[in-house]
């Protein structure tokens, strides 16, 4: 029999089932990120602030708090319950509202990379923090005496004496016998996490985590080889004419230790520049400032929060963090008045003024930069001022004899740069893809073959060592260096664009971009405010007319 009370619960209940409840895919999407949000913004900011106090007081107890926070906030991401919910939502594709669905392919990619299952997380995390430790503590040694990197690197941008050149050279590539077996293990469990989850291995998987296709980065970094192909190979005879000189030998004797850093990846200071002069007695805080202000872009907000001078126990390089997604940005640098100085401010400002000019109606979760090359590609197109000589004149207030004494070799000098480093990276993009495709195969000659290939860099005969397990970055930032190369086309294709299309230039000989609001009113417009709105290549598309290309960072540096 139903009491009166009994309907009346009946009647609530249907209600709350029927009425208020999420029915719908859409709802239940709504809802679960709802709660979502409102668990994961307090625990966000709260670890923000507490490495950002870490990196000023370099105290370990307060960097014990950063991984505790940061432990928690990757528990909730690893949760397999709230995994399954968000992968059959996507896997029906019943969330057809845009921004829903992008919130959805958010959240299902920041799950998706933590499903590993938590034993085989922390085999792999303490087997990577043991690789790093080793590489920390390792000295090679030159004729049996310990030598530090900063030793090695030293002799092999000074010492003319090839015999002791090679030493230097060798010793710097020890480290890698020594972590290598290590590496090539850590290479197969991050396999077998992926594999798990479905991936074929952890390379595949990383890309796909990061909103990136194996497809896409193979076809663009094909590209950009066949692109540099021959003008790298041309600034190759003039700088390997300059190295032989310097060492006393032929051109054809030319080894790996004739380069001025153990991979070749930086360019050998072989063309006099030295733009720190211009930057000895200037205020870099107050050039920022009023650089930025001058392109319609207030980093004044930003620059009283931040921390910008040497301190003792604080980190002694630079980031910037935006602290809540709400305005709170701030950057830690340790400026010193020299160019390098210049640069990182410039460019650690660039990711600030993209996290502060976020629209702040977006939905938390997509108020962040398309992916991390975006930022950085932010942070290059600025940084790149410090050096360019019609900037230097305009903020530095140089003569035009000044100007033309620096532009008779900076042009070169970053053509060499850019060169440089895109075909190293060509090495690490192609070498880490067939590391983690098949890590059982012979890697010793895979990276020589690399290295041939793509940096014009004969292997010495005979060697058969583990040489790029000398490279920290295999274990300590796997899968990632390609996003160093795809910043830099970013910010050469938004450099072309703004200089023909918003500035409406015929070339960009005199750009400085000194006092150009549109040229921030465009940044702000275009790549600021989409955030995250869009997968990457869409908000590039949207903002420049083209999916991402490397010609136009062929143009810039290829004259
Ligand atoms: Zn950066």
């Amino acid at each position: 029999m139903k009491t009166l009370s009994n309907l009346v619960m009946m009647l609530t209940i249907s209600v709350i089932v029927f009425g208020c409840a999420p029915v719908t895919k859409e709802q239940q999407m709504q809802k679960f990120i709802t709660n979502h949000v409102r668990k994961i913004k307090p625990m966000a900011k709260e670890t923000n602030i507490a490495w950002w106090d870490a990196a000023l007081s370099g105290k370990s107890e307060d960097y014990d708090k950063v991984s505790k926070l940061t432990l928690q906030i990757r528990q909730v991401y690893s949760n397999p319950k709230e995994f399954a919910f968000l992968k059959d939502v996507k896997q029906t594709g019943s969330v057809k509202d845009a921004l829903l669905a992008r919130q959805l392919e958010v959240l299902y990619r920041a799950y998706l990379s933590n499903q590993i299952e938590p034993e085989l997380l922390k085999e792999i995390v303490d087997l990577s923090t043991e690789i790093e430790k080793n590489f920390s503590t390792f000295r090679g040694t030159i004729e049996g005496k310990k030598v530090t990197d900063n030793e090695i690197k030293e002799i092999l941008k000074t010492e003319t004496d090839s015999a002791k050149r090679k030493l230097a050279w060798l010793a710097g590539k020890q480290v890698g016998a020594a972590v290598a077996d290590d590496i090539i293990r850590l290479v197969k469990l991050r396999n077998k996490a992926a594999r798990k989850l479905g991936f074929d291995n952890y390379h595949t998987m990383s890309l796909t985590t990061g909103e990136q296709s194996v497809e896409d980065l193979d076809r663009i970094f094909n590209e950009l080889y066949e692109l540099t192909n021959e003008p790298f190979a041309e600034l190759k005879v003039d700088l390997d004419r300059v190295l032989a000189a310097d060492c006393n030998v032929a051109v054809t004797e030319l080894k790996p230790w004739h380069y001025h850093d153990p991979f070749f990846q930086e360019t050998p200071m072989v063309y006099e520049l030295d733009l720190d002069a211009y930057y000895k007695d200037k205020d870099l805080r107050e050039l920022g400032a009023s650089f930025y202000d001058g392109i319609g872009l207030d980093v004044e907000s930003v620059l009283v929060n931040s921390d910008l001078y040497e301190r003792e126990g604080k980190n002694p390089h630079a980031f910037s963090t935006d602290i809540d997604k709400e305005g709170d940005v701030r950057i830690l640098c340790n400026l010193k008045n020299n160019e390098t100085w210049m640069e990182t401010l410039l460019h650690e400002l660039g990711h600030a003024v993209y996290d502060k000019y976020k629209d702040p109606q977006a939905p938390y979760l997509l108020r962040e930069p398309a992916h991390a090359f975006t930022t950085e590609a932010i942070a290059m197109f600025f940084g790149r001022l410090s050096r360019n000589p019609a900037w230097m004149q305009q903020m530095l207030k140089l003569s035009d004899e000044q100007r033309a004494e620096i532009e008779k070799v900076s042009g070169k000098y970053m053509q060499l740069k850019q060169l440089i480093f895109a075909r190293w990276d060509l090495v690490m993009y192609n070498f880490e893809k067939q590391l983690y495709a098949n890590p059982g195969q012979d890697l010793n000659s895979l990276w020589w073959q690399m290295v041939e290939k793509y940096q014009l860099v004969k292997k010495p005969q005979g060697r058969n060592k583990p040489d790029w397990a000398a490279k920290i970055h295999f274990t300590a930032a796997p899968c990632y260096y390609h996003n160093y190369m795809l910043g830099e086309l970013f910010a050469s294709q938004l450099h072309n664009h703004i200089v023909h299309n918003i500035l409406k230039l015929e070339s960009d000989e005199n750009v400085s971009y000194v006092g150009q609001s549109k040229a921030g009113d465009f940044l702000t417009e275009k790549v600021f405010k989409a955030g995250n709105l869009y997968h990457w290549n869409e908000m590039i598309e949207r903002a420049t007319g083209e999916p991402l290309t490397p010609k136009y960072f062929v143009a810039q540096f290829v004259r």
